[in-house]
């Protein structure tokens, strides 16, 4: 008998009684890339905190596209979004047109991240107009990577019609160009991740293709930056840089409904715990509290305000005349 109460007790324990506990999702994207370990990062460094009540299950996914989509309909609480899928989203552009999504909200942000375009050194690319006709991976339509593929391309002045332009998945382009099942492939992703190691260390040459001329894409919307492929994380490559491209931050997002207190216990986690999040991944190492609170295109989740007020790290609203 006492021993039967042990463990009753014992597992009341472990569980922690069950109903203090707060069970949130957070859509990321694939595990070959970079939202995936760094939602794993919130993850460990979250529940590691004392006294936090999240559970938090990292979800793989197709990426920023199917992250807001699933915080919209209310099948996950967070999601990772390239801000300007972000941006798009609330204002009800691209995949939203006329479909503005108000009750999208910011966290806040991570990582930078670099539109890639590596191509097989044998494919004859050396630049974005020699897509043409070429077998190039553009994205699953759930990715961010899509758009970006596909405003460059634009912007360049290729149909789409004119490449042979695949929709696969981020986790599967690495060996389908290593078996010679694509050209190229675009990838919106921080660095270094898995897809690029993976695919510079096969047998097959690649090389990473500069995409130029964008200044008028650049100019035409308030998340995209000039930036360059940091062709040195990977060992492999012997390429002189820089390799010109455009970039945005990773943003984490939520919806407006996802309760104050949620948002504020996982961003005051994150925000007190930022250099063990720092130390998970490589591309998270450069985070800092004031350059987390950029690329909000969305208004901020109260949540979340509510930390960053506390914490002085935003400057509170004047309160009228
Ligand atoms: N930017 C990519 C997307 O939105 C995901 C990149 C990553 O997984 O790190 O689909």
């Amino acid at each position: 008998m006492k021993s039967l109460i042990t463990v009753v007790l014992l597992s009341l324990l472990l569980t922690g009684c069950g109903s203090d506990k707060t069970f949130v999702s957070i859509g990321t994207g694939s595990p070959t890339g970079v939202y995936f370990p760094a939602g794993n990062a919130i993850k460990k460094s979250v529940e590691a905190a004392e006294g936090n009540t999240l559970r938090i299950s990292v979800a793989n996914t197709g990426g920023s596209v199917e992250n807001i989509n699933n915080i919209m309909n209310q099948s996950m609480t967070f999601g990772f979004a390239q801000a300007d899928r972000q941006y798009q989203a609330f204002n009800g552009e691209a995949n939203w047109e006329g479909e503005p999504q108000e009750s999208l909200r910011f966290v806040f942000s991570l990582h930078p991240e670099v539109v890639t375009l590596i191509a097989a050194s044998d494919a004859g690319i050396t630049s974005v107009a020699d897509l043409t006709g070429k077998r190039v991976n553009i994205g699953s339509p759930g990715s961010g990577q899509r758009g970006n593929a596909e405003a460059i391309l634009n912007t360049a002045g290729i149909p789409l019609d004119d490449i042979q332009a695949e929709s696969m998945s981020a986790g599967e382009c690495a060996s389908k160009l290593q078996d010679g099942l694509l050209d190229a492939y675009f990838y919106t992703v921080g660095h270094p991740n898995g897809s690029i190691t993976e695919v510079t260390t096969g047998r097959r040459a690649v090389q990473f293709i500069p995409i130029t001329g964008m200044e008028t894409l650049i100019a035409s919307a308030p998340y995209y930056t000039a930036t360059t492929v940091p062709i040195d994380l990977y060992d492999r490559v012997k390429q002189e840089g820089p390799v010109p491209t455009i970039g945005m931050l990773t943003t984490v997002v939520t919806h407006l409904d996802t309760p104050e207190e949620t948002v504020y216990q996982l961003v005051k986690e994150v925000f007190e715990n930022l250099d063990a999040l720092r130390a998970q991944h490589p591309a998270l190492q450069k985070l800092t509290p004031e350059g987390m609170l950029k690329g909000g295109h969305a208004p901020l989740h109260p949540g979340a305000l509510k930390y960053y007020l506390e914490a002085g790290l935003v400057d509170p609203a004047p309160s009228g005349p």
